[in-house]
């Protein structure tokens, strides 16, 4: 590492000492762009990577509602505006228990480069709250977001800041939110949210696009290596928006998934997931996915035990896909998954496998897809959707999927090209990071110091 990247993590880790997630995607930033800052001494000169880890703004903020008890519940609001450099703010809004400004700032600072490889013009922002809305009533989601809403509308626009979902946050809790913005606003601004029901300007594909971008991903991925996903025994760790939609596509492309989880076990059918059934259980009934039993009582279903390897991740599968949540893969768990044979592993979620299991994975020669290139088809579908807002109309659901596969293809394009130019092997996410960065620094640069 280069005495800048040294100096600039050592103070970044000084300054947020308590964010540990923060830190972790900092440095796995950094500690791969030596061979680009070791060419442009004017970056230390101008305090470029010191602008880049610090976000241009972070909004906290309370967020009260009354429960189905006639009880006032208070939760934390975030908003955290990292870049602003190539476009509005975006990023999804997560809605955890184990939300904090550390998971924020982490998520909003991956955007950031995540964005920049789309090659649409969207700057890096995340927010969300440690509301959890597992076992809320309808009327409780509701009150929450709207309560959520009435701060957070000062501060975005379609020009400035663009919210979306995440874990948490779905269709129907984007429809609570524009609803609240609509009416403090009186005006139809369609373009201020993403992932919007498609009565009311959401994008054709935005619900599909994060999973089956995974998949266009590492189709490109395994093909630049002579591999394909054609019998291929799959595993996928949780069963939410990202997990059901790479399942649809990768059994499309000829592949078997035989295991998903939740946050309490996984289920394994070894004859293949009745993905319908996950649909029901997950988008409709928003069930525990041990239900699953009830209708395939010949699957089975292992309990996750908290501190030891997630379930899923025990079972042989040749390709493993974990859209599920942050750290889900350690050393450990990678050391199962490479006795068990895995060859490629694609980052649905952001951040899913930490940097000691990722540097295991590319030493013995697994593919590893990166999150912010790999799942980056969901945001960029977003961005398409803004664009059918401004334009007032819409595409067909062939046409969005088209761009989306086009922008994924060009998105390991340049993670391949940039991996061969600086000599770096099958190590995408360090190709990832360096074609990302350097558009985001000729756009920092080009500004000023602001
Ligand atoms: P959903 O809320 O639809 O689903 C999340 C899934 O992950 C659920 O199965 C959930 O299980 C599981 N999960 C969540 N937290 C944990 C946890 N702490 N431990 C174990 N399992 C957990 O979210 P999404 O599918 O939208 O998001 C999944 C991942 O993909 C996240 O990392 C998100 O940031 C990332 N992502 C999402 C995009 C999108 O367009 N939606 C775009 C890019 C990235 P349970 O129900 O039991 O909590």
């Amino acid at each position: 590492m280069s005495n800048y990247i040294e100096n600039v993590l050592a103070k970044t880790k000084e300054k947020n000492s308590n964010e540990k997630e923060f830190i972790q995607a900092v440095s796995e930033v950094l500690e791969t762009l030596k061979p680009v800052t070791d060419k442009n001494p004017e970056y230390e000169k101008t305090a470029l990577l010191e602008r880049l880890v610090e976000p241009e703004r972070i909004i906290s903020f309370r967020v009260p509602w009354i429960d189905d008890n006639g009880k006032v519940q208070v939760n934390r609001g975030f908003r955290v505006q990292f870049n602003g450099s190539i476009g509005p703010y975006k990023g999804g809004l997560r809605f955890h228990p184990s939300v904090n400004q550390s998971i924020m700032k982490f998520l909003a600072f991956e955007q950031i480069f995540k964005n920049a490889l789309t090659g649409l013009p969207i700057g890096g922002g995340k927010g969300g709250s440690d509301f959890d809305p597992k076992g809320k009533s309808d009327r409780e989601i509701m009150s929450f977001c709207q309560s959520f809403m009435n701060e957070l509308q000062r501060h975005i626009g379609h020009n400035l800041d663009v919210p979306a979902g995440d874990i948490g946050v779905g269709a129907r809790e984007i429809g609570y939110l524009f609803g609240q913005y609509r009416k403090i606003k009186n005006a139809f601004e369609a373009g201020v949210l993403t992932g919007k029901g498609l009565e009311y300007g959401g994008s054709l594909a935005r619900k599909e696009a994060t999973g089956f971008g995974l998949i266009y991903y590492m189709r490109e991925m395994l093909k630049a290596n002579n591999l394909d996903f054609k019998g291929k025994i799959v595993t996928i760790s949780g069963s939410g928006n990202v997990a059901i939609y790479a399942a649809q596509k990768v059994t499309e492309y000829g592949a078997k998934v035989v295991a998903m989880s939740d946050s309490n076990g996984c289920i394994y059918d070894k004859d293949g997931i009745d993905l319908d059934e996950i649909k029901r259980l997950k988008e409709v009934e928003r069930l525990r996915i041990k239900e699953y039993l009830k209708k395939h009582p010949t699957a089975q279903y292992t309990e996750n035990v908290e501190g030891k390897t997630p379930a899923v991740y025990s079972i042989k599968a040749d390709i493993v896909l974990p859209c599920a949540t942050q750290n889900d893969i350690n050393i450990q768990t990678a050391e199962i998954m490479v006795k068990n044979g895995v060859i490629a592993i694609g980052e649905g979620a952001n951040m899913p496998v930490d940097i000691e299991a990722i540097n295991y994975f590319i030493k013995n020669k697994v593919l590893l897809a990166p999150a912010k290139a790999a799942n980056a088809g969901g945001v960029a579908t977003s961005a398409l959707e803004m664009c059918q807002n401004s334009m007032r109309y819409f595409w067909t659901f062939e046409e969005v999927d088209k761009k989306l596969d086009e922008i994924m293809t060009n998105i390991f394009k340049a993670c391949k090209e940039t991996a061969d130019e600086y000599g770096l092997g099958i190590n995408y996410l360090a190709g990832a990071n360096i074609a990302a960065f350097k558009k985001v620094a000729a756009a920092m640069t080009a500004q000023g110091i602001i």
